[in-house]
C-alpha cells in the first residue's frame, strides 16, 4: 500500500532532523487518534454506519441510553467490535510498539477503542487507553472488569444480525461463529453482497435491529446482579482515574520531555491538548502527523517542530525507522 509514493511523503531534511532528535530523545510520549486506524480501515466515532445509520452514535454512548435500552447499546457496541476485529493493525501501531520495547520511557496515550494498538502488541505498561476499549468488558454495578477480550459476539444473541455471515479471520471461535449463522439463517435477512468486507454495508433500512431484553444479556460473574457492558467510556462519565493518574505520574516524575508524537488527532480536546501543552512546558519538541494540515494540536509550532501531512500507517514507520533498525 502506498509503497510508491513511500520516499516521497516525508521532505529529506525534516526526516533528518527528526531522526537526529528521536535519537537523543528519552522521555517521548504519544498521543494516538483516529487517524491512525483510519488506514486500517476503521471509520471515526460516526459508529459503524449500515445498520445503524438511522441511529446517532452519540444517543447509544450515554449510560442513560444503555440503562433504557441495554440490549440496543449491546447490539451497537457489537457491531464497532466485529468491524473493529476484522481490522488489523497497520504498520504505524506496529512501528509505535516496537518503539516502546525499545524505550521503556515511551508512553503512548490513545483515544481509541478499537483495540489495534493492543492487538499490534503494545506492551501494555506504556499503552494508556483514555476512552477505554470495545475489548473491555465491564460490570454497570461493581468493579469488575475483564481486559482484552476478542470474542465476536460476545453472547450469540449479539452477532449482527445481517445475512452472509463470514466466519471472523481474527478469532477462532467456532462456536461463536457457527451460533452467529445459525441466528443468521434463522432471522431470513436478505443480503445484497456477501463480498468479504462489504457485508457491514449492506443497505439495512429494511433490517430490524433485534430487541434483545437485558435478561439475554452477559451477567456479571462477580455481583451477578449488574449487567455487564462494553468498557468505553460514554458521554457523562469521568476517564478512567488509573490511566490518567499513570500519565500525570509519568509527566510529574521526568525532569525533561524530548517529544510529543500527535498522531491522527487534533487533540484538541481534554485530555489530549492538556498533555500536549504540558509536555511542551518541559522542553518536549513537537511531530504532528496527520492527514489534514489544518488538523495542527493547540501549540505554537516552530521550524524545530515537525508536520508530517500524510496516512500514519506510512509516515509513522518511516519516520521511526532508523531508530528503530538501530540494534
Ligand atoms: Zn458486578
Amino acid at each position: 500500500m502506498a509503497s510508491a509514493v513511500r520516499s516521497s511523503v516525508v521532505p529529506e531534511d525534516k526526516l533528518r532532523s527528526f531522526s537526529e532528535h528521536l535519537r537523543r530523545s528519552q522521555n517521548i510520549l504519544a498521543l494516538l487518534g483516529a487517524g491512525i486506524s483510519a488506514a486500517s480501515g476503521l471509520p471515526t466515532f460516526r459508529g459503524p454506519g449500515g445498520l445503524w445509520r438511522s441511529h446517532n452514535p452519540t444517543s447509544l454512548a450515554t449510560p442513560e441510553a444503555f440503562g433504557r435500552d441495554p440490549g440496543l447499546v449491546w447490539q451497537f457496541y457489537s457491531h464497532r467490535r466485529h468491524m473493529a476485529l476484522k481490522a488489523q493493525p497497520n504498520a504505524a501501531h506496529y512501528a509505535l510498539a516496537e518503539l516502546a520495547r525499545k524505550n521503556p520511557n515511551f508512553i503512548t496515550l490513545s483515544q481509541n477503542v478499537d483495540g489495534l494498538s493492543p492487538r499490534a502488541n503494545h506492551p501494555d505498561s506504556q499503552l494508556h487507553l483514555v476512552h477505554g476499549s470495545l475489548f473491555d468488558i465491564k460490570c454497570n454495578n461493581c468493579e469488575y472488569i475483564r481486559r482484552n477480550d476478542f470474542t465476536d459476539p460476545i453472547i450469540p444473541a449479539l452477532a449482527i444480525p445481517k445475512a452472509a455471515p463470514q466466519p471472523n479471520p481474527s478469532t477462532d471461535d467456532k462456536t461463536g461463529a457457527e451460533a452467529t449463522k445459525a441466528l443468521y439463517s434463522s432471522m431470513e435477512y436478505q443480503s445484497e453482497s456477501t463480498a468479504e468486507g462489504q457485508d457491514l454495508d449492506v443497505s439495512d433500512a429494511n433490517i430490524p435491529i433485534p430487541r434483545i431484553s437485558p435478561d439475554q444479556l452477559p451477567k456479571c460473574p462477580d455481583c451477578a446482579i449488574g449487567l455487564l457492558r462494553p468498557g468505553v467510556v460514554w458521554f457523562g462519565e469521568m476517564l478512567p482515574e488509573d490511566t490518567i493518574n499513570a500519565v500525570d505520574n509519568w509527566i510529574a516524575k521526568a525532569d525533561k520531555i524530548d517529544l510529543v508524537l500527535v498522531i491522527g488527532t487534533s487533540a484538541r480536546v481534554y485530555p489530549a491538548a492538556e498533555y500536549v501543552l504540558r509536555a511542551t512546558d518541559k522542553g518536549a519538541l513537537v511531530c504532528v502527523v496527520n492527514m489534514d494540515k489544518n488538523d495542527k494540536p493547540p501549540v505554537e509550532m516552530t521550524d524545530e517542530d515537525w508536520f508530517f501531512q500524510g496516512d500514519a500507517s506510512v509516515i509513522v514507520p518511516e519516520i521511526l525507522r532508523e531508530v528503530l533498525e538501530k540494534p
